[in-house]
Formats: structure tokens, C-alpha cells, sequence
């Protein structure tokens, strides 16, 4: 690896401190670590920065979605923000009657624009310029951009914003059958993005409202006690449905018993829906068939929110002490940890491990601060959340050992120095 492609970051450089305590009025567990341990900004109820550790995990979540939806035929695009609202009352979703969270802005000569809250009016109408015939399809376009929404009630910290990161999907396809192919597989891609994401095991499938333009939508639901939603949940065929749509004719349709089911409160960390013509037929994107006939082309749309996402792995990953990542989204896989003493031995053999560590890969976050107290490191350590702390100290170098701690089972073991690297290459490995 060539030296200009080695991250170092040492924590003595790194602009943001941790907190003992934030302003009360975050009630959020997730913006509260996340604000405490410096890994984003609240700038004011629903709008947050991430800093340089926030934007780290984000990355890497938007790495992971990135992979799977690239693994079904995604093709990425960025859209603009800033939308023609006479694409909108095409399709009647400009009248805020209509969509209650609407951002509108006007240009100087008054007409007014939205701020996107989600992007199927302006994609169908860009898709019109490549789609005319059925050997244009199918397509499945997707993006990782912002979305602004005017949400009501802005408590649950990043996993509620009102500028927010979405990922979404669109598919176009020729027929119901096409997307019925493609929507199950997207299903998958979205299981494995959460199993990856480290909440595989209490995200669940849900049934979930379709709005006006099918019977089902499918949620992901995390359980969780910050949740907004109540799913009712079997836990044999992990699948659930939405209380919103629960009644005993939706479960005698979708095939669960009231009795197995049990109330839990869960975060929607994405949704899926077959929006079939409902967009394309008033903006009349349509194509011609093997048939010789004019249709309008079948969509699908596919959502997660990156943030929320990250918000809902830290209100189900924590302690007393603070976040415990999960490998795959860790900020760094390492915190390297120097005790400092008199002996200068000491901070060469830490720096020449930390070398080691990075030449073979290895993303280490190294508290090289001279003037804090071994104590206060292990307290920001724990706060921050990184899967493994490396603990240099001058007693154990001196045997050839180090100290590792494990974040999530607060298990400390002693190792020989020259067994690190095998140690966490295996850690890091499945
Ligand atoms: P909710 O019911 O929670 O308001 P929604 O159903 O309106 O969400 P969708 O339109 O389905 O949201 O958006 C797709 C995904 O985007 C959601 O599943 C969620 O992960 C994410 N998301 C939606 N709203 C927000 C928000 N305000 N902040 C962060 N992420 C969001
Ligand atoms: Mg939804």
C-alpha cells in the first residue's frame, strides 16, 4: 500500500473532544453519544453535522449499500435538491394538504420550487430521455442524497432529521412480473445491508401500508424501545406487520395467527414498494412493447436512511460507557491507547506498532495525547466505541506484550506483541 493511501489520525490532532455532558435538551440516546463521543454537531432540533468520526461511519454504511444494491444492477446518479414543483402537481403531490412535510422555496422572480423530500416525479421525468422502448428496460436507477423533510416531531436525535441522507432505489420495468423479480431481490440486498450493518438479527420484515398505489409496502423494522412504530412480530417466521395496517383481514391475507404474534415498538430503518404506474402515467413515461403497443413503464421504489440507520445502531449498541460499534461500521478498527511514562522507549515501540498496524491495513484511531491521564483515555475509548482498544503501557512492553480489550464484552486479554497483527486480522476477518 502506498504510503499517501495510509489514514493517520492521532487523536492529539483530532479537532473534536469528547463530553461529559451535552445540552438537555437532546432527549435522544443516539444524538446524545453521538454529540458526547464527537462524532457529529447539532446545529439546531433536526439538523445535524457529522464530523470527522461521524462522517467515517457513514461512509463506510454507504460503502456497504453501495456493494449490494451494485450487486443487483443499481446504477448510481446524484440529483439535485433544489425541484420543478410542475412535475409535482402532475402527479398531485405539490398541495401540502396533500404532503404535509414539504420545504418550499421561491427564486427572486417568485416562482416557487421544493426542496426534495424524495425524487420519483423529477427521475421519471429524466428517465424519459432514455427510456422509449421495451429493450431500454429494465433500469434500476439509485442515488445516496439529501432529502428534506418538515417533520413534525424531531426527538428521536439522527434517526429523525429534517435534513437527511436517503439512499433510494427506483426500478423501471416492463411488466408487474419484472418487478416482482427485482423487488424480491432487493429484499435480499436490503437483508444483507442490515446483517452487514451489524442489526441483521432484530430487523425484521414487515408488512406495511402501499399507499394509494398497492396493497403492501415492506418495512424493516429494528425493535427497539426509541422506536416510533409498533410492529406485532412472529418471531418463528420473523416476519411482522405494521399496526397501521393490522387488521384480521390483512393477516388472514399475508398468512400469520394473531396468536403467535407479540407488540413491539421498532425503528423503520427502510422501506419497499411496488409503485406500479402511479408516477409514470401522469408524467408519461411509457415505452413501446414487443407488442408494438405504448405502456407506462412499471416502478419500484426502494428507501434507506443511511442516518437513521447509524442513529438506530447506536441506540441498540450501547452501555453505561457509551457506543459499541459493530466491526463492519466502526470508525477505525483500532484504538491505540499509549500509557505514557518518563521512558521514551515506550511512545517509539507504541509508534512503530502503530506503523505495523497501518502498513498492513489496519485503520487505527492512536491516542498519542501526552498531557491526559490514562484514566480519561479509557473513558473516551469506552464513549467512542471502537471494537478493540490496544492498551501500550510500559510494564508490558517490556515483556514484548500488549493489553487488548474487547469493546462489546469489556474482556481484557494480555497478548505477545509479535501476535497482534494475527490477532486483529482475525478479529476483523468474518
Ligand atoms: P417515517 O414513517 O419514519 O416518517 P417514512 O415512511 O416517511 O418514514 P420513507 O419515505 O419510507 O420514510 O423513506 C425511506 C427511508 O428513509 C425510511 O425507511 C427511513 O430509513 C429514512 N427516513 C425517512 N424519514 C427520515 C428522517 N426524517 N430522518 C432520517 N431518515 C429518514
Ligand atoms: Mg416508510
Amino acid at each position: 500500500m502506498g504510503k499517501a493511501k495510509r489514514i493517520k489520525v492521532k487523536q492529539s490532532i483530532l479537532f473534536t473532544k469528547t463530553k461529559k455532558d451535552i445540552s438537555s435538551d437532546e432527549i435522544s440516546k443516539n444524538a446524545q453519544l453521538l454529540m458526547r463521543a464527537g462524532f457529529i454537531y447539532k446545529e439546531m432540533a433536526g439538523v445535524y453535522d457529522l464530523l470527522s468520526l461521524g462522517l467515517r461511519v457513514m461512509n463506510k454504511i454507504n460503502g456497504i449499500i453501495r456493494e449490494e444494491i451494485n450487486q443487483i444492477g443499481g446504477q448510481e446518479i446524484f440529483m439535485s435538491s433544489l425541484q420543478d414543483k410542475t412535475i409535482w402537481e402532475k402527479t398531485n403531490r405539490w398541495s401540502d394538504q396533500i404532503v404535509d412535510n414539504w420545504f418550499k422555496t421561491k427564486l427572486k422572480n417568485k416562482s416557487e420550487l421544493g426542496l426534495g423530500f424524495t425524487h420519483e416525479e423529477p427521475l421519471a421525468r429524466l428517465m424519459k430521455n432514455y427510456i422509449s422502448s421495451y429493450k431500454d428496460l429494465p433500469l434500476y436507477i439509485y442515488q445516496i442524497q439529501t432529502k428534506f423533510r418538515n417533520e413534525k416531531r424531531a426527538k428521536s436525535g439522527i434517526m429523525r432529521a429534517r435534513e437527511f441522507l436517503m439512499k433510494d432505489l427506483y426500478s423501471f420495468t416492463s411488466s408487474r412480473e419484472e418487478l416482482d423479480l427485482f423487488y424480491e431481490k432487493a429484499k435480499q440486498a436490503y437483508i444483507n445491508i442490515f446483517q452487514k450493518c451489524g442489526i441483521g438479527k432484530i430487523t425484521y420484515l414487515t408488512f406495511a401500508s402501499g399507499g394509494t398505489f398497492s396493497k403492501y409496502s415492506h418495512e424493516f423494522q429494528t425493535i427497539s424501545d426509541a422506536g416510533e412504530d409498533i410492529i406485532y412480530l412472529d418471531e418463528n417466521r420473523k416476519l411482522a406487520v405494521n399496526k397501521e395496517v393490522m387488521t384480521d383481514e390483512v393477516l388472514d391475507d399475508i398468512g400469520l395467527n394473531r396468536k403467535n404474534l407479540v407488540e413491539k415498538k421498532s425503528i423503520e430503518v427502510g422501506n419497499i414498494f411496488k409503485q406500479q404506474a402511479r408516477f409514470s402515467e401522469p408524467l408519461e413515461l411509457n415505452f413501446i412493447d414487443k407488442d408494438g403497443q405504448k405502456k407506462p413503464v412499471i416502478m419500484g421504489a426502494y428507501g434507506i436512511g443511511p442516518g437513521r440507520l447509524m442513529g438506530t445502531v447506536v441506540e441498540v449498541r450501547n452501555d453505561d460507557q457509551g457506543i459499541i460499534w459493530p466491526k463492519e461500521i466502526t470508525p477505525y478498527q483500532i484504538h491505540l491507547l499509549e500509557i505514557f511514562s518518563k521512558n521514551k522507549a515506550v511512545t517509539a515501540k507504541a509508534e512503530e506498532i502503530y506503523n505495523t498496524l497501518q502498513e498492513n491495513g489496519i485503520e487505527v484511531l492512536y491516542d498519542d495525547r501526552r498531557e491526559i491521564r490514562a484514566g480519561e483515555k479509557f473513558y473516551d475509548a469506552d464513549l467512542i466505541g471502537i471494537p478493540i482498544q490496544l492498551i501500550l503501557g510500559e510494564k508490558n512492553l517490556n515483556l514484548g506484550k500488549c493489553e487488548i480489550k474487547y469493546r462489546d464484552t469489556r474482556e481484557i486479554v494480555v497478548i505477545g506483541i509479535k501476535d497482534l497483527l494475527k490477532v486483529v486480522q482475525e478479529f476483523y476477518q468474518d
